[in-house]
């Protein structure tokens, strides 16, 4: 695997340059190596698989099950046998390295490379990058492939930096992995990540504290394990799931709310629709119920009060459900991504695992030997940051980029992220990120969203090579229609009831709709519409050219 970084002094030119090895940059390699662009990838990580190089905290597995999380191409499917039904990181990292040996990835990605800066050069329409051992390079166009959780977020607990014991962000977790096992574990933040910490910290440590701000709304997952036998019999049907995965507005194959609104059925129907999507597991109880579940409280509050009623049937003391489970909502059900869980709520049933709600008794500081609250000191060995990421815009606005006029994103965005289809931005040409702000991004499933996406950046690099065109820019009239119809969407739906990181929420000032929610099929036709249309939105030119 190629990790070297170009001598200082000899500038590589590249058609493309795609930042990030996960399954975005991996798709964007693939495809356009195919149609001869000179491109390479480059990755700040140890090796291939985004995000799953990352997050090699204990628990950390996917919330998508087979097949919806891995590429559609059959060369890559035919042969890769899943263990599980939600497979876990270490498994995700060997399908990657199963993509390299099929797709002779990594001769065209430098490792252990993380870019730092990139600055438009007008004259000549080309990017010039540089990276952290003091690389550069310069391409035609930049492909900005670092996901929506390149950036760790921590608050600023007071004390953080006087802990004794081991501290980790799970997003950083060390790669040799940090001993649990008869240790004090404090875990703080009850997101996807803590969820899945906090399950398996339970089973080892001796004393698990879990210190909650918001209560997550988990479903239950259904993990089980697959035999190749099954796995073989699954693969008859990949080709029409592929497909189907691509038309559904979940982006899951098998995941269909019904048309018809929770309100307008029987009880008993809406019981029993409610009972399957249970039974299920992973996400069809929360996208595969009632099509307004999202859209109206009152569906909602009937999703609400069914999610809290099986949940706290599960744990044994009252108290601790309504912190778990409480009567009312925190917010309305499913407006905040819910986690999979298996056995999470039995967790807090164990006499190994305490509760603090933060809500109620919140963090003073940490210090040198665990958490003092307003009402206690927690002792602690360990402590777990699962306290999420600065998503969708903190990887792109922590390099420092500078567009035509010299202007820098994080200047670009500082009143707010501005894009066009949420994949380009005016001011900074020949620049297309994929999963970035304000594109379906979480609402599709990442290899989904990597195939279509990709595929409408890849005909659109195509098209201009035909057209001779070295200029392509997003105009600022576009991104703000595209920034209101983002405003619109969000209105007509329950999303912005809930503090989520769809919102930016979870960053002191970010509070903005991130995300594109109404699937991922509605979104690629406005993306075909401007293509067919000569790039609606867009100034197109040629070399030194003014747009
Ligand atoms: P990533 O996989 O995030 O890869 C981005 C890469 O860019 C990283 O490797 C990073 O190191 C690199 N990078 C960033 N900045 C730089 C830089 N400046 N220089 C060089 N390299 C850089 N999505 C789902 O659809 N289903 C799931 O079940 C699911 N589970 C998830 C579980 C966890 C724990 C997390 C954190 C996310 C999960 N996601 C899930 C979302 C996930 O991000 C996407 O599925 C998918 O990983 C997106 O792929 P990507 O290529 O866009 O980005």
């Amino acid at each position: 695997m190629s990790q070297q970084t170009p001598l200082p002094g000899s500038i590589e030119t590249l058609d493309a340059l795609v930042i990030g090895a996960g399954f975005h940059g991996l798709y964007q390699l693939y495809r356009l190596r195919e149609r001869g662009f000179r491109v390479r990838v480059l990755e700040a990580g140890g090796d291939l698989g985004g995000i799953w190089w990352w997050n090699c905290y204990p628990g950390a597995r996917v919330d998508s099950h087979v097949p919806n999380y891995e590429y559609s191409l059959e060369t890559l499917w035919r042969d890769w046998h899943w263990s599980e039904r939600f497979p876990g990181w270490d498994e995700l990292r060997r399908y990657f390295h199963h993509v390299d040996a099929k797709l002779d990835l990594s001769r065209d990605v430098r490792l252990n490379t993380r870019v730092t800066a990139a600055r438009f050069d007008p004259a000549s329409d080309h990017w010039l990058v540089e990276t952290q051992g003091g690389g550069r390079l310069r391409t035609r166009f930049l492909i900005p492939c670092t996901g929506f959780a390149a950036k760790a977020y921590v608050p600023d607990f007071p004390g953080l930096d006087t802990f004794e014991g081991d501290c980790h962000h799970t997003a950083h977790w060390p790669q040799a992995g940090v001993p649990l096992a008869g240790r004090r574990v404090g875990v703080i933040g009850t997101g996807a990540s803590g969820v899945q910490v906090i399950q398996e910290a339970a089973k080892e440590a001796a004393q698990v504290t879990v210190f909650q701000r918001t209560p997550m709304l988990a479903l239950p997952m259904r993990q089980r394990r697959y035999t190749i036998t099954e796995q073989l019999a699954m693969k008859r049907d990949y080709p029409e799931q592929f497909e189907r995965r691509r038309t559904t507005q979940s982006s899951y194959c098998d995941i269909v709310a019904d048309p018809r609104s929770a309100l307008e059925v029987s009880d008993a129907e809406r019981r029993q629709r409610f009972d399957d999507a249970w039974q299920k597991g992973g996400f069809h109880f929360w996208a595969g119920t009632f099509s307004d579940v999202l859209m109206s409280l009152e569906a909602n509050r009937l999703a609400y009060d069914y999610w809290r009623d099986q949940t706290r049937a599960r744990i044994h003391d009252p108290s601790v459900a309504d912190i778990l489970a409480p009567m009312e909502p925190p917010h309305p059900f499913g407006a905040k991504r819910p986690s999979l869980e298996q056995g999470y709520y039995e967790c807090f049933n164990q006499p190994n695992v305490a509760l603090v709600d933060l809500r109620a008794d919140p963090i003073k500081t940490v210090t040198a030997t665990g958490v003092q609250t307003a009402a206690a000191h927690h002792d602690l060995d360990v402590l777990v940051l699962a306290t999420g990421f600065d998503a969708s815009t903190g990887g792109l606005t922590a390099i420092d980029l500078r567009g035509r006029s010299g202007r820098s994103l994080k200047q670009a965005w500082a009143d707010g992220v501005k894009t066009h289809l949420g994949m380009a931005i005016p001011d900074f040409p020949n620049l297309l990120m994929l999963y970035g702000p304000q594109s379906p991004t979480a609402f599709c499933n990442g290899p989904t969203c990597a195939e279509l996406q990709g595929d409408w950046v890849v005909e659109c690099l195509e098209h201009l090579r035909q057209h001779g065109v070295t200029r392509l820019e997003a105009t600022g009239e576009a991104a703000d229609v595209w920034g209101r119809h983002i405003d619109e969407i969000e209105a007509r739906t329950l999303l912005g009831q809930a503090d989520s990181w769809y919102m930016g929420a979870n960053i002191p000032g970010k509070r903005r709709q991130l995300l594109y929610h109404p699937g991922v099929q509605e979104y690629l036709a406005m993306c075909r519409d401007s293509a067919a249309r000569g790039y609606a939105g867009f100034t197109l030119s040629a070399a030194g050219a003014s747009a």
